[in-house]
């Protein structure tokens, strides 16, 4: 006979998403994480760039992003020992066509300064001054720690007693009494409460419980690995990007990360590089710097799933009792999950959400798609 397993909250998906809410009600509900995969963060949340921008996506990105910095930066320590931010600072560059948009960023951002391009090359050596026409700084830019969040996430929650399911795919679902009975291929579940957290696959799995599926949009995205530059330590490079998305360059280690900002439309997958992508990404940043790419160590690719607006959605769906979204985290899931992991059970545990983020509700809402 098939094993039924009870619970309040049955999480589907195991990313940054998933389980930053399934720490957030650990406690006070009895919680279970379904993840198709082996193991846990193995699609986006494993792949990203690892930075946190305030600067970073619309408006309300940004009141998300202000939302999420007091908890990287008064981390608690008994669950992250290590600081989950580390300073890079970002610096961004215009060729001939983009000194426009960098002054407009310098007058929109916070916190972002102009810099002479003598300024900018003593930063990052290898940008090419005949190329280089404008650009701008901004101090507050970090590294996130990825697997540090998520493993300390993850590590609350078992503590709390929330179960962790790996290759366990959701595959059907029925809304009975009241209460949703949700078939993978090896268990069934009951739950009051189903929180879609599947990142690509969250428009497919809406489609299992009969909810309309919002228009997300998986966007594949490139980075390769390429050598630091003969003769340079890259160590203190900040984050170098071009003012209109045509690459940027993340330090890491003694290498450079290197993506074309590549974001091409596809249907939800295991994510892997598109090698021309890359070798047109590759050429555009080579216009910008003085150095040729000659070896490229590795790469990869992964998915950034957008809603049509460009804003995640999180909340209860308004035609399917108990079917919660919290998909469509774009470029941005990392940085904004301490803020959407805490409104989601606010809002799951119908509590008060932080005054802070009250004003950013309805907008995050699946209702503003109706
Ligand atoms: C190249 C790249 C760079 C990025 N850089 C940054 C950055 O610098 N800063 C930032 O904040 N964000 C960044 N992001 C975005 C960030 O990585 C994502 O927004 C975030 O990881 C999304 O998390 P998630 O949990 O929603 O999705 P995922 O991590 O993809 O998790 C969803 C999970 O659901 C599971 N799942 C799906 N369907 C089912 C099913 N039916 N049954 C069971 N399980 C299922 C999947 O297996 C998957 O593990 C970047 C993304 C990419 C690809």
């Amino acid at each position: 006979m098939t094993e039924i397993v009870e619970t309040d909250v049955l999480v589907i998906g195991a990313g940054i998403a998933g389980v930053g809410v399934a720490a957030a009600l650990a406690g006070t509900h009895k919680v279970a994480i379904l993840e198709r995969e082996t193991q846990p963060g193995y699609h986006s949340t494993g792949r990203s760039a690892a930075i946190f921008l305030p600067n970073y996506g619309n408006d309300v990105i940004r009141g998300l992003n202000k939302a999420s910095a007091p908890f990287f930066q008064q981390r608690d320590v008994g669950l992250f020992p290590d600081p989950l931010l580390n300073p890079r600072g970002s610096l961004t560059v215009a060729g001939e066509d983009g000194v426009e948009a960098c002054e407009d960023f310098v007058r929109n951002g916070l916190g972002v300064e102009a810099i002479d391009i003598d300024r900018a090359i003593g930063m990052v050596p290898i940008l090419n001054r005949d190329h280089i026409k404008a650009a701008c700084y901004q101090a507050d830019a970090w590294d996130i720690d990825v697997n540090a969040l998520h493993q300390g996430w993850l590590r609350k929650a078992t503590a709390l007693g929330v179960e962790l399911y790996t290759k366990c795919e959701v595959v059907g679902a029925k809304h009975i009494a009241g209460e949703w009975q949700v078939e993978t291929d090896v268990r069934t579940f009951r739950a009051t409460t189903v929180v879609n957290a599947s990142g690509a696959w969250a428009d497919v799995t809406a489609g299992l419980f009969g909810a309309r599926p919002l228009g997300l949009t998986p966007m594949r995205r490139s980075i390769a690995v390429l050598p630091a530059p003969d003769g340079h330590d890259t160590r203190g490079w900040p984050l170098v990007d071009d003012v209109h998305e045509a690459w940027y360059i993340k330090p890491d280690g003694g290498r450079m990360f290197v993506s074309p900002c590549d974001e091409t439309p596809v249907e939800p997958h295991d994510a892997f590089v598109d090698d021309m992508i890359l070798a047109e990404g590759l050429y555009r940043f080579e216009q910008a710097v003085t150095i040729p790419v000659t070896r490229v160590e590795s790469s990869w690719a992964g998915l950034r799933t957008f809603a049509p607006d460009r804003t995640p959605v999180a909340g209860f769906d308004s035609e399917v009792d108990g079917f919660f979204w919290l998909a469509g985290q774009g470029g941005y899931g990392i940085q904004t999950s301490p803020a959407l992991s805490a409104l989601s059970a606010a809002l799951i545990g119908r509590q008060d959400p932080e005054r802070a983020v009250e004003p950013l509700l309805a907008k995050l809402s699946p209702a503003r798609f109706d």
